[in-house]
C-alpha cells in the first residue's frame, strides 16, 4: 500500500490519463487491494477493483456453507454489509464526474447467485467499482489516495468485522430451510408452499419490499391444503401445500387474487429475512404466462392452440414481428414446455380474454371454423393429464373453469377459502352452456434451434450486448424489450443475459438446440462459477447476477431479426 500512496501524491495534478499506472495489485496489512481497471476520465465508467481478504484474516469460515444455497446466502448477506457502509462511512472525496463514488452491485429481496461478492477456499473478495477524483481532468492525487487507503479499507474492514452474527447465522439457517422445502415439495407432489403468516403484498407497484401496513393479513391456508413440514432449523412451519394439477383463484375483485399468484411467481427465488415471502417456495420451473401483444415470435408451433389464421398464415411454424395478444401467450406457453416448465401460472389481468375462454354462445355464433383459437379451457387438462404439467389461474369472471379445475380456492378479503366441493356441485346443477373445443390430440413439444448466425449478423464490429436496465438489451442496433418477461427481477441478472446471449452465439459447435444450449452453458457455470461469463475473468468480472434459464430462453425467443 506504501507504494500505492507514493505514486498517487506523485500522479497529482498530473493529467488523468496517467492514473492508469496504478492498475495493478497492492499488499494492505490485512487484505490485498487488486486494481484491474482503470478509467479514462472522471466522467466515465468507473474503475474496478477487488478486495481481498484471506480467511484466516476473518472470524468468519468456509465451513459454514458446504452447500450452494448457503454459500449464496452468505455472499448476499455480506454484499448487503458492504452496501451498508459504503453509506455509513464518512466520505470526504469529491470533483469531477464520478470523483469519490463507491459502489458495490447490492442486491434486491431475492437471494441470487451474483458476482458482487466471491468466496473460494482462500478467502472472500469484495468487487467495488470507485470513481477514482479528478479537478477538472487533472489527478486528485491526495484525495485518490484518501479514497483508495483509507475510505476503501475502512469500509471493507468494516463489514467484515462489524456484522451482527446472529443475522449471519440465521441468513444461513433460513437457506437451509428454504432448500429442505424445495426439495419437499419435489418429493411430495406439490409445485408451492406458501406459509402461514406470509406476508404477501408488497409495499408498492414499483417497490418489492413488504407492504407495512396495520391492516395487512398474513396467509393462512385453507384446512383442506395444510401441512407441515420440520425444518432443518428446527421450527415447524404449517402452510398451504398447493397440490399438482389444476388450481383456479377465484373472488371479487381486490381481494388478493393477483398477489397471491405474484407471490408464487416470485417463489422460484428465496427471498431474504424479513421479506415476508422467505417461506414461500414455488417450483423453479415456474413460468407466469401472460399474453404480450407485439412481441416477436419466431418459428413457433402455436397448433396446439391457434390453427387456420386468415390468409392461410400457418401456425405450425409460427413467426411474427408483432404478435396478438393470444398469439403471444400461445407462444408463450408452447416456449416454457419447450424449456420444461412443470407449472404455468396465469392471470386474467394479463390474460386475453378470446385465449382464455369462448361462452356458449359465442360458440354458437362464431363457428369454430371461422375462429383459429382453441381456449385454453379446452387445453388445460391436457396439459396436465398428458403432459404433467400443473397450473394455477387466477380467474374472477368465468364460472366455466369449474368443470376443468381440481381445486377451486375463493379470496375473500385476503383469507384464501377452500370452495372446491361447493363449484364442483354449482357446476353439475348449472351445466355449462358450451361445447369442449379440444381438437385432435395435438403434440405440445417442440424444440428449435439457436438462431446463431441470426443473432451473429445483428451484432455490431465490436459484438456489442449490452443490458440497459432491467428490462432491454442491445444487441449491435437492435433492441431486445424484456419488459413483459415477469421473472426477470434483478438488473443484474439482465447483465448476466446480455452475456450469455453472446456466449451461446459464438459457441458455433455448440448444440443446435436451444434448451441444450442454455443447459450446457449452465453445466459450465455450474463447474466454473459465474465469473465464466465475463471477458475480463480473473479479474473484476462486472456486476452480474444468474437468471433462471427460463428467463435466458425468454430473452433469445425475443430477439428481433
Ligand atoms: P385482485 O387481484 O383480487 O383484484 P390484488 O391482489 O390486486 O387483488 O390486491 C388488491 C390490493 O390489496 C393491492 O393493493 C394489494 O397490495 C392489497 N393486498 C393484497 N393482499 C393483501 C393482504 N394480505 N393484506 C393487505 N392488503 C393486501
Ligand atoms: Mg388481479
Amino acid at each position: 500500500m506504501k507504494k500505492l500512496q507514493e505514486t498517487l501524491k506523485q500522479l497529482d495534478g498530473k493529467s488523468y490519463r496517467a492514473l492508469k499506472s496504478i492498475q495493478g495489485t497492492y499488499e494492505g496489512d490485512t487484505f490485498t487491494l487488486f486494481m484491474d481497471y482503470v478509467q479514462g476520465d472522471p466522467f466515465a465508467a468507473p474503475s474496478r477493483l477487488r478486495v481481498f481478504i484471506p480467511w484466516k484474516n476473518l472470524d468468519t469460515e468456509p465451513s459454514q456453507f458446504k452447500s450452494n444455497v448457503r454459500s449464496i446466502a452468505f455472499k448476499h448477506f455480506f454484499a448487503k454489509e458492504c452496501q451498508k457502509h459504503i453509506f455509513k462511512t464518512k466520505n470526504p472525496v469529491k470533483g469531477t464526474g464520478k470523483s469519490g463514488m463507491v459502489f458495490i452491485d447490492s442486491p434486491g429481496q431475492e437471494v441470487l447467485d451474483r458476482t458482487a461478492v466471491k468466496t473460494d477456499h482462500k478467502g472472500m473478495e469484495f468487487r467495488l467499482s470507485v470513481g477514482l477524483p479528478a479537478q477538472g481532468r487533472r489527478i486528485s492525487g491526495h484525495q485518490a489516495n484518501t479514497l483508495l487507503t483509507q475510505v476503501l479499507p475502512e469500509i471493507v474492514k468494516k463489514t467484515v468485522t462489524q456484522y451482527d452474527r446472529t443475522q449471519l447465522k440465521e441468513a444461513l439457517l433460513l437457506a437451509d430451510d428454504q432448500q429442505k422445502i424445495r426439495n419437499y415439495i419435489k418429493e411430495n407432489d406439490l409445485v408451492a408452499f406458501v406459509a402461514n403468516g406470509a406476508i404477501l403484498p408488497r409495499e408498492s407497484g414499483v417497490s418489492n419490499k413488504p407492504l407495512k401496513d396495520t391492516n395487512v393479513v398474513p396467509f393462512q391456508t385453507p384446512v383442506r391444503y395444510e401441512i407441515s413440514i420440520t425444518l432443518p432449523s428446527g421450527k415447524i412451519v404449517k402452510g398451504m401445500g398447493v397440490k399438482k394439477g389444476i388450481h383456479l383463484i377465484i373472488g371479487g375483485g381486490y381481494h388478493g387474487k393477483s398477489t397471491l399468484l405474484q407471490a408464487i411467481e416470485r417463489g422460484v427465488y428465496n427471498h431474504q429475512k424479513g421479506d415476508g415471502r422467505e417461506l414461500v417456495i414455488t417450483d423453479d420451473s415456474a413460468m407466469k404466462i401472460r399474453s404480450e401483444d407485439g412481441r416477436s415470435v419466431s418459428h413457433v408451433n402455436i397448433s396446439p392452440f391457434i390453427n387456420d389464421l386468415p390468409f392461410g398464415k400457418k401456425t405450425t411454424d409460427f413467426s411474427s414481428q408483432d404478435a396478438s395478444g393470444s398469439t403471444s401467450q400461445a407462444a408463450n406457453i408452447i416456449e416454457a414446455l419447450e424449456m420444461q416448465s412443470n407449472l404455468m401460472l396465469i392471470d386474467e389481468d394479463t390474460s386475453a380474454t378470446n385465449f382464455m375462454i369462448r361462452d356458449g354462445r359465442m360458440q354458437k355464433l362464431v363457428k369454430k371454423n371461422k375462429e383459429p383459437i382453441t381456449p385454453f379451457i379446452d387445453r388445460v387438462r391436457d396439459l396436465y393429464d398428458k403432459k404433467g404439467v400443473s397450473t394455477i389461474l387466477v380467474l374472477g369472471g368465468s364460472g366455466d373453469y369449474f368443470d376443468v379445475a381440481d381445486h377451486i380456492i375463493m379470496m375473500d378479503e385476503y383469507v384464501p377459502l377452500d370452495k372446491t366441493e361447493e363449484a364442483k356441485a354449482l357446476a353439475s346443477e348449472m351445466k355449462t352452456t358450451r361445447s369442449i373445443e379440444a381438437n385432435l390430440a395435438i403434440d405440445l413439444d417442440q424444440s428449435r434451434s439457436v438462431h446463431r448466425k441470426d443473432i451473429y449478423r445483428l451484432f455490431d464490429r465490436k459484438e456489442k450486448v449490452d443490458a440497459k436496465g432491467l428490462h432491454n438489451i442491445r444487441i449491435g442496433k437492435s433492441n431486445l424489450s424484456l419488459a413483459n418477461v415477469e421473472q426477470l427481477v434483478d438488473t443484474s441478472q439482465t447483465q448476466a443475459i446480455a452475456l450469455m446471449i453472446k456466449h451461446i452465439a459464438k459457441d458455433k459447435h455448440g448444440p443446435q438446440e436451444m434448451k441444450e444450449a442454455i443447459d450446457k452453458l449452465y453445466a459450465q457455470i455450474d463447474r466454473d462459477g459465474l465469473d465464466l461469463l465475463s471477458p475480463f475473468r480473473g479479474q473484476h468480472p462486472g456486476d452480474f447476477a444468474l437468471p433462471r434459464k427460463f428467463e435466458v430462453a425468454a430473452a433469445l425467443n425475443r430477439i428481433r431479426y
